[in-house]
């Protein structure tokens, strides 16, 4: 859907004719879904390998079970925060706030032991995104959607969202109350 990596990782568990679908379930389909969210320049300063598909469905677990715990207004489990930390503290580069006297405030990417082109790299920058979601302001914004039986995330950038996409929930819920109204 475009939003944090974090969260587009979340949603590749999603539930179609009100039945549990997995995205995730080989390395090709991973593969696809890092292609995706590179093009979208979502997860910048990795390469394009590939973690290992048994660690991205352990942190798109721990990251699931935080999104739901920051909708519910925690506790978080504490299992899924360790895991969450232990990805990020395994990648190869981490933000340094730099601001000049005279200056703007820019993030400079210092690079620690560690290949920004590999697996752990792609997995720390994916938890890094969801500890910059719930520690920061768009933990407010974060929502899940509206559509019957959708269980997708979003963050709302506009207060009045409802749905994950207006072309999947928002027009079936359209479609619905039409077919409704004129029976
Ligand atoms: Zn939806």
């Amino acid at each position: 859907l475009g939003e944090p990596p974090a969260v587009d990782l979340v949603n590749t568990e999603w539930v179609a004719g009100g039945a549990p679908v997995d995205g995730l379930v080989t390395p090709a389909a991973l593969r696809e879904w890092l292609r995706l969210e590179l093009a979208a320049g979502q997860l910048g300063g990795v390469g394009s390998a590939a973690p290992r598909l048994e660690d991205v469905r352990a942190l798109r677990a721990a990251l699931g079970a935080l999104l739901d715990a920051a909708l519910r207004g925690g506790p978080a489990p504490a299992g899924a925060v360790a895991a969450v930390n232990r990805f990020s503290a395994a990648g190869a580069s981490y933000p340094k706030l730099i601001w000049p006297a005279g200056g703007v405030p820019a993030a400079h990417t210092v690079r620690v032991a560690g290949d920004s082109d590999s697996g752990a790299a792609v997995l720390a920058a994916i938890a890094r995104s969801g500890i910059e979601l719930l520690a920061g302001g768009d933990r407010a914004r974060l929502r899940r959607c509206e559509g019957p039986g959708c269980v997708l995330y979003f963050v709302a950038s506009n207060a009045r969202r409802r749905w994950c996409s207006p072309r999947l929930c928002g027009n079936r819920v359209r479609v619905a109350r039409h077919y409704r109204r004129h029976r």
